[in-house]
């Protein structure tokens, strides 16, 4: 497989602000934060987009939103909100293709989106 930024981060061969480790996942800071709150829950498998989701995946996925939740609540934008957003290919702005989950909150966020 070609050279993966977020697979360097998973291994440690890129710094990162991490805030939560476990086995299947990370969650790290956005280096080019967009809210005051804004990190970024990433499976430790390489997975490229959405569109490589497999049924075995499910409960993966559920474990990246239960994480964010969770952060929600560290960061205390749980009750004012948050947005949670998987940006796939190009016209969804995805330009790391290893899949995220962005958690986004702190401020009024815009809908909809630019
Ligand atoms: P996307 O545009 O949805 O693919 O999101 C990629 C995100 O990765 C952007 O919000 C970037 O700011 C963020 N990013 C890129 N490189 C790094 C890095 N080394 N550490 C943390 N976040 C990064
Ligand atoms: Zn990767």
């Amino acid at each position: 497989m070609a050279s993966c930024l977020f697979c360097d981060i998973v291994n440690n061969k890129i710094q990162s602000e991490k805030l939560i480790e476990n086995d299947s996942i990370i969650a790290f800071e956005d280096i080019n934060p967009q809210a005051p709150t804004h990190i970024l829950i990433i499976p430790k498998k390489h997975i490229s987009t959405i569109n490589d989701f497999n049924p075995n995946d499910s409960e993966l996925i559920g474990e990246m939103f239960l994480v964010a939740q969770k952060l929600a609540k560290t960061e205390n934008i749980n009750s004012t909100g948050y947005r949670t957003v998987f940006n796939c290919n190009e016209d969804g702005g995805q330009t790391v293709y290893h899949i995220h989950l962005h958690l986004l909150g702190g401020r009024k966020l815009g809908w909809p989106p630019g």
